[in-house]
């Protein structure tokens, strides 16, 4: 079992294998950065499955793969063969844009995928082209009713922001609704890399947004899933991450590992350590101790904080996988 340095279990890696992207999110990599990591300094898929057994043998039981855009790298369903063949208990699962679903959907199930997280800001076309900068949102949709025919299980991720897709939270619900699919709103979290004059809504605005149409009240949180839960009145429950809330971080269960074989501890701060050097070394036990020392020294709490003016990070969700 993985125990952090404030007595959290951490049972939870997520692998970003590429930082590159087909959109141009406002919220998250709105230009195209000033360079990528060279194809040639990323770890292989075989070497970051080598990470990711090092970790599900020290009690990682939940491994989502994302990026930049996952499915941007060629032979992905490759990687989630191996790991689902590995060991057919741990909880795998992917997050995606969908653009390339269409076309991939069958094939990451039958290589064992099981569940999905879609990121979908908006139903109509011109906000959706507006938040990615691209004209997206006919074949996102088409990516999500692929993913259901080949029998994916699916969960939305809405980013709400000021002014562009405020007016469709409850649009977005009821699209979720129809089709029996979990959706939860994230907060924006504030970071250098997103455009200069994005503003998003704290857990408290997002609620005042719905309550103009729904009744709901909040559940209990039974799990260590960084999603506050709510119910409606008809029994449908979405969820809200509310990273800005003071005690958002005393259920972390999280670790991040970068394509270029960084291990990142907490999404707000800088610090990490690279398994890299190990791992091509064929080092298992040096990983291991990497993975318990990163753990370690894991933050308590990231700086993202509900007042006006929250902190700003200057790490990339593109290279963190969010
Ligand atoms: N490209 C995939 C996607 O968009 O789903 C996977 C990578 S993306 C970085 C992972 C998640 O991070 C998405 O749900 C996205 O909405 C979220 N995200 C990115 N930037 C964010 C920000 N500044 N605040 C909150 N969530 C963010
Ligand atoms: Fe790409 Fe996902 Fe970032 Fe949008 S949120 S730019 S789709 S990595």
């Amino acid at each position: 079992m993985l125990i952090d340095g404030h007595g959290r279990k951490v049972d939870y890696l997520r692998v970003s294998v590429t930082e590159r992207c087909n959109f141009r999110c406002q919220y998250c990599m709105p230009e195209k950065p000033f360079s990528w990591v060279p194809k040639e300094n990323l770890l292989s898929y075989e070497e970051l499955f080598k990470f990711v057994k090092v970790a599900i043998d020290e009690g990682i039981r939940k491994v989502r793969i994302t990026g930049g855009e996952p499915l941007l790298r060629e032979g992905l369903d490759n990687f989630i063969r191996m790991i689902s063949e590995y060991k057919d208990d741990i909880d795998l699962a992917l997050t995606t844009n969908a653009y390339l679903l269409p076309r991939a959907a069958q094939k990451l199930a039958d290589a064992g995928l099981k569940r999905i997280n879609v990121s979908l800001d908006s139903l109509k076309p011109e906000v959706a082209h507006k938040i990615a900068q691209k004209d997206v949102l006919k074949t996102v949709l088409e990516g999500i009713q692929a993913a259901d025919d080949a029998g994916l299980k699916i969960k939305i991720n809405c980013v709400p922001m000021q002014g562009i897709n405020d007016s469709e939270l409850c649009d977005l619900i009821e699209y979720c609704k129809e089709r029996a699919y979990p959706i939860r709103f994230i907060e924006f979290m504030e970071n250098e890399h997103a455009h200069s004059g994005a503003k998003g809504y704290n857990s408290i605005q997002i609620q005042n947004i719905l309550k103009a149409k729904y009744n709901f009240e909040k559940l209990e949180r039974t799990d260590s899933s960084p999603s506050q839960n709510y119910k409606m009145d008809d029994g449908y429950v979405f969820g809200i991450i509310e990273p800005h809330k003071d005690d958002f971080c005393a259920t972390c269960n999280r670790i991040r590992l970068t394509a270029s074989g960084v291990l990142i501890p907490c999404l707000y701060f800088e610090d990490s350590q690279s398994i890299k050097d190990a791992i091509q070394r064929n080092d298992i036990d040096e990983a291991a101790a990497i993975l318990k020392d990163v753990l370690a020294n894991k933050p308590e709490k990231n700086k993202w904080a509900d007042e006006e003016g929250s902190e700003v990070s200057a790490r990339a969700f593109y290279e963190t996988g969010g």
